[in-house]
């Protein structure tokens, strides 16, 4: 077989990029194919813009809440187009580090968009490459409804592009990325609507979780309309009008965004050419050790059905490295107690299992929970006493903790410590055995009964 790479790279996202660096890193000739701006979705139209809309958006309550500590009222007006600015450059700048990195590392980067023309074959800009073992990491995009005037709407990527705040603005979707937009968009200033097709958002999470947050978002002002399934986007003189399947509508909108969900980017990648299958939703399967159905050739991130996370996808990625290049034979993905935080207002941290999951996992005699509700000190000093809640999900006499779950200021930077405490098998006599940190909220977890 003619070799020009002993890795090629498909896809420079968080997951290409890590396994394509550490591959390079123990010696191996790399090539990253990238078609899209370096990074990914994560960096480009993902984490991290979106986390720097949260920063502003948790700064503008911070200010709501300042006169209560004794400033003088902080009446601030927000300037979208100005935040906008400075994130491109900032995301620009890391598009350039990630390039350097590759570099620096060795990697060969070729921008184009690649499929295969054979096993150990990809093609690109006309270009055979060949290569004993090759990564598909290209990723998801969002997922489209198939409803008249849909193209008038924008889905998280088209969220991202915005120049100015939408005055009236509805969401549609469930999932955390719906749930983050709504929170960012109300505390700038937008008026919000959040529709989801069930009963209730988060549907796959705790449910004291996001109890807690419909309860704290109807409080803020959001228009929480659940049971809604659309039916078409119409255009009016007065904005955008959503209809439902009930027959009732929302209008006066001046952006509809689609949170309905992402689909795997594997339909253009030529997979029949090289024998690998995927599953009803396009997800490419893989086993543990991210090998598909062929020999040679792998598969991470959100082209998978592993969790859509970017330290996923990451992890992944240098554990294929280690393995293939670095005689680790036996090294691959965990995907269990896989640390999660909802960047919601409030925001939500959780790892393991839910109560629910736990009690259908273990039986609901050997089920211990643990859990609290209180105004942090912040709050309670303040006109605004929105709630923390926490919850211990423990099994078995030693009470082994296998879920934690919280949701309220600050628990977004409390759980990775916490998860550490979890994959080492910490049961609730650890947490009570741990002095508390006082005053916190953090401490509360460790001193429940
Ligand atoms: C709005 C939003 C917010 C998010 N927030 C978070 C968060 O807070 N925390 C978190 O952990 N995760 C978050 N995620 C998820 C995270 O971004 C993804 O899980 C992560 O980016 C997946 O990495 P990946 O390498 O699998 O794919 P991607 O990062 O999507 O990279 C795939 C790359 O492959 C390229 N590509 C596709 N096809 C080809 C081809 N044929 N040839 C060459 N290149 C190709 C694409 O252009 C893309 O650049 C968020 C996602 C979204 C959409």
């Amino acid at each position: 077989m003619n070799q020009d790479y002993d890795l090629i790279v498909i896809g420079g996202g968080s997951g290409g990029i890590a396994t394509a660096n550490r591959a390079a890193s123990y010696g191996a000739k790399t090539a990253l194919i990238a078609a899209g701006p370096l990074g990914g979705t994560c960096v480009n139209v993902g984490c991290v813009p979106k986390k720097i809309f949260w920063n502003a958006a948790h700064l503008a309550e911070q200010m709501r809440m300042a006169e209560d500590y004794g400033f003088d009222a902080v009446a601030s007006r927000f300037h979208w187009e100005r935040l906008k600015a400075k994130r491109d450059a900032y995301i620009h700048r890391l598009n350039g580090r990630y390039a350097q990195g590759l570099d620096g590392n060795g990697v060969t980067l070729i921008r184009g968009h690649a499929c295969f023309h054979g096993e150990n074959q990809v093609e690109v800009d006309g270009k055979i490459l060949h290569a004993p073992h090759i990564l598909i990491a290209t990723g998801g995009q969002p997922t489209w409804p198939d409803i008249p005037g849909a193209e008038m709407g924008i889905s998280s990527d088209g969220f991202f592009e915005l120049e100015h705040a939408p005055r009236c603005v509805a969401i549609v979707g469930a999932g955390y990325i719906a749930v983050e937009l709504a929170g960012v968009l109300h505390a700038l200033g937008s008026d919000v609507s959040l529709l989801m097709r069930r009963k209730h958002f988060l549907n796959d999470f705790e449910p004291m979780l996001r109890e807690h947050l419909m309860d704290a978002m109807l409080h803020q002002g959001i228009n929480l309309l659940a049971q809604r399934q659309v039916r078409e986007l119409e255009k009016r003189p007065d904005g955008l009008c959503l209809h439902f399947q009930d027959g009732d509508c929302l209008g006066g909108l001046d952006a509809v965004i689609w949170a309905i969900g992402r689909r795997p980017n594997s339909a253009e990648l030529g997979l029949e050419n090289a024998g690998i299958t995927k599953d009803a939703q396009g997800f490419i399967p893989v086993d543990a050790f991210q090998n598909t159905a062929v020999p040679g050739i792998y598969a991470l991130g959100d082209v998978t059905s592993a969790p859509a996370l970017t330290p996923v996808a990451i992890a992944a990625g240098r554990r294929l490295a280690d393995r293939l290049f670095n005689q680790q034979s036996e090294r691959h993905l965990d995907a269990t107690l896989v640390p999660t935080v909802v960047f919601s207002h409030p925001p939500i941290a959780t790892v393991g299992l839910s109560e629910t999951a736990a009690r259908e996992t273990y039986g609901d005699e050997a089920v211990k929970v643990y859990q609290t509700r209180f105004t942090p000190m912040l709050r309670a000093f303040s006109e605004d006493p929105e709630k923390t809640a926490m919850k211990l999900v423990t099994v078995g006499r030693e009470e082994k903790i296998v879920g934690l779950h919280a949701i309220g200021d600050g628990v977004d930077e409390m759980l990775q410590g916490f998860a550490v405490a979890l994959r080492m098998g910490a049961s609730k006599k650890d947490f009570d055995d741990t002095i508390a940190i006082h005053p916190t909220s953090s401490e509360e977890l460790v001193t429940l009964r």
